[in-house]
Formats: C-alpha cells, structure tokens, sequence
C-alpha cells in the first residue's frame, strides 16, 4: 500500500495542531492514514487504500458511513435551514422522548456536546443533588477528558494520571478495581458518607473489554442505595448498542439513578446526554441551581441525526445483523487464535469485539463471550478478564505490532491499542466479516 499523501498530510498536521491531531488515540505510529471519505463499512484514504473499518469512528457509527435516507434527508434539510440558533427546536423534544421511551432509567434528559461534557456535568448533579464530594470510579476506567476522573492509583490513594490537574481533584475520587465486591464494599464502609456517587460504565468498553460478574452492579446499586450515593452508568459506549434500544442497563436489568450518553444518539455528530430520575436531572439549571448550559447544546443537526438514527434502528433488524456479525467475528477470531498465538482471549458482546493477548495464558487461551461472567459454572469464564489491572497486564506490544501495521496493510482498520473496543456497523457484510477473519488468519 502507498501511504505518500497521508505521510504528507501528517507532516503539515505537525506543524500546526500538537501530535498531528485533534484527538491523541488517532496519533498512530509511524503515522496515522488521513480518511478521504467513508463508504457503507469501509473507509479510503488518502492515498485511495480501502479499509474494513471497525473502528466506526470510535463506536457512533452503528449504521456505518452511510447514512440511511431518513438520516439524510433529516441532516440535510436542518442544516440548509440555518444550523442553530439558541432557542429550543422541536426536535430536541422528540429526540428526548425517544430515549425517555426506551430506557428504563431515563425519565429525563439533558443533552451536551460530548461523552465528556457528560459525565463531567453528571458528576456535578451528583454533587450538587447529595451535597457530598467523592465519588468512586473503576481502576483502568475512562469516562472522557475530565479532571475528577483522570486519576491513577487506589482506594483513597489516587493522584492525577496528567500534569495540569491540581492535587484536589484526585483527594475526591476513589477507585476500586471493576468487579471486586469486596473492595467496593470496604470504600463504602469507610467513606460512605462522603460519597455522591459510584460512576462507571456497565461494561467496561475502553479497558478491553470487561464485562460485570454475576451480581457486581447489584452490588453497586445496593450499597450506593443503602449510603444515600447515586449509581450512575456511563453507557457512552454501551448505549443503544449493547442490548439494543434498552442499552446495557436493559440487558442486566439494573436501574440507574443517572446515565451517561454519547456517540450513538448523535447519529455521528458531537454529542452527549446525562439521563435518568426526574427528580434528580430536575436539579439542572433552570429547573434546579447545579449549573449547567451550552452554545451548542441540543444542537438541531445532531438531534434530527440522532433521532433519525435510532427511528431506523427501532424499524429494522440492525441489532439482529450486528451482534450475528459480531458473533461471527469473535468465534471466528478464537478458532484462529487457538492454532496460532500462545495466549489470548477473545472479548466482546453484541456488536463489540477485541482480542487481548494475555501473559503467560494468564486466562488460559479462549473465548470470553460476555455473558459468561455472569456464570461461574460457564467453561469459558475463566477466559475474561474480570477487571482493568488484567487487561493491564496484557501483551500490548504484541497488539500494536501484529494488529496495527500488519491489519492495516490487509485492508483492517482496527483500533491501534490493546484497549480499545471495536465494533461492528450495520453496514458491515458476511463478505466484510469472512475477509476480515482470512486477513487474521494471514496475519497470525
Ligand atoms: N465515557 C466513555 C465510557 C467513553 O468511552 C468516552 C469516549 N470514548 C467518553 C466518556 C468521553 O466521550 P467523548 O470522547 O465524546 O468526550
């Protein structure tokens, strides 16, 4: 493959954006391919190279690169009537409705701007609404840019993962590692009365993939129950792909005080949501005083994408087609991998799929389908990792030789670390899956 006019581009996007880009997962080594344009589930670059893609933009992208008439037709017709203009529109309202209709813990909705704006004015109605300071997170989690959750160490004794953010955020966080009952149990016991909320993602999609034990958000809905704290889930990910319209909190059955959203309910455009009680989102401004605003907030282009998006997916079998390929991938990514790599362990669920080289066959070689964690009698649960520090010591270099600039140079847009999920799009065909599974197979 010719990769001159992205190499190019990279050199000219050095020497005016820091790193090269916009976002720092996206500053691939030696150097990232500039995308021309998208195409159902592929992408081309710069250079005119074609790529399986299922990196889907970092997972918005559940109906591929493009967009369905409806969705078309909705962007375009918002777009050509002036984009934004500082007062309500109705759409804002529908979109609302919408996710207040199919998921089970969302009564009411604020939207933002991005998966960060999200959690970070979450936290905040947390803490204002509790009139407490701390808040648990899970180790190895991510919850975007934010200064309260871009932390590093354990329990009480955390400090900032990034110069930049002052001592005292980190004073107000804990973490614990995902999926240890005990642990959470013991931050409790000690700081319970402090705590405003337990903040994590249902599965974590950012470390892996790492999906709950039997009974582990349970665990966190009764104890944040029994102290007075929220459960907030972070379904940036998760939502409106895992468990199909009801999202992650659907498919475990459990019931959130707050929920996080992005990506998917943008339809592809910035976005972001802080769902959940009516009597609890009511404490925003202006119902309530816990300030929160945006310029761009419940921006008409993003609500008509985003509703038009899930109207599709609410009428069509894109679940069905998505999780029958992701399936297919990750079985068929396993039966490669038991010939050909030492250890490993396949992850995923729904539309969402990784391989995790692990040390040693630390998980001996398998194939974690997520539901089994919930099993302990299930054979394979021993093959899924059960928390952040697992995946942690997995073989990243291992990641990032095979999978970066072998699968690229196959035509597979995967993403370029070990911890990040890919996905599956609608878009996406048998022929897509079947030709991705021989590039593996070549490649390892
Ligand atoms: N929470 C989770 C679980 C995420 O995965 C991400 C981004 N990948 C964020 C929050 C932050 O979202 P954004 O990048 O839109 O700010």
């Amino acid at each position: 493959m010719n990769h001159d006019e992205s190499r190019d581009l990279y050199d000219r996007a050095l020497s005016v954006m820091p790193g090269g880009v916009n976002s720092s997962v996206r500053a691939i080594r030696p150097y990232p391919f500039f995308v021309q344009k998208g195409d159902g589930g592929h992408v081309i670059d710069a250079d005119g190279n074609r790529y399986i893609d299922f990196v889907m933009g970092y997972g918005p992208l559940l109906l591929g690169h493009d967009l369905p008439e409806t969705v078309r037709a909705a962007v375009q017709q918002r777009a050509s009537e002036g984009p934004m203009y500082g007062a309500p529109t109705e759409v804002e309202v529908e979109l609302a409705e919408f996710v207040t209709r199919h998921v089970p813990g969302v009564e009411m909705v604020r939207f933002v701007n991005s998966g960060t704006e999200a959690t970070v004015s979450a936290v905040r109605l947390a803490r204002g609404y509790t009139g407490r300071d701390k808040i648990v997170i899970m180790e190895g989690s991510y919850h975007g840019a934010q200064e309260s959750t871009l932390v590093e160490g354990e329990r009480e004794h955390t400090a900032p993962s990034s110069p930049g953010i002052p001592e005292s955020f980190a004073e107000h966080t804990l973490t614990v590692p995902f999926n240890d009952k005990t642990a959470v149990h013991e931050v409790f016991e000690e700081h319970g009365d402090d705590i405003a909320a337990v903040l994590t993602e249902p599965i974590l999609g950012n470390h892996g993939i790492v999906h709950p034990i039997e009974g582990y958000h349970e665990t966190l809905r009764d104890l944040t129950d029994q102290y007075g704290a929220l459960l907030i889930f972070d379904e940036v990910i998760t939502g409106f792909r895992v468990g199909g319209l009801q999202c992650a909190q659907g498919k475990f059955g459990v019931d959130p005080d707050l929920t996080t959203f992005g990506k998917i309910v943008g339809g592809g455009f910035p976005v972001g949501a802080i769902g959940g009680k009516s009597e609890i989102v009511e404490h925003f401004t202006p119902a309530g005083d816990v300030f929160q605003s945006g310029t761009f907030s419940g921006h008409p282009v993003t609500m008509a994408a985003g509703l038009e998006t899930l109207r599709y997916v609410a009428e069509n079998d894109v679940y069905d087609h998505v999780n029958a390929l992701g399936e297919r991938l990750r079985s068929g990514i396993a039966d490669i991998l038991e010939d050909q790599a030492p250890a490993y362990t396949v992850v995923g669920t729904d539309s969402m799929f990784k391989v995790i080289f692990t040390r040693d066959g630390e998980f001996g070689k398998g194939h974690c389908e997520g539901g089994c964690t919930q099993d302990p009698t299930c054979p394979r649960y021993e093959f899924c990792p059960k928390n952040g520090a697992d995946v942690d010591r997995a073989e990243t270099e291992r990641w990032e030789r095979l999978f970066w600039p072998a699968m690229k140079e196959e035509g597979v847009f995967l993403t370029p670390n070990q911890f990040e999920s890919q996905f599956v799009s609608a878009a996406h065909t048998d022929e897509d899956v079947e030709q991705a599974l021989e590039a593996y197979k070549r490649v390892l």
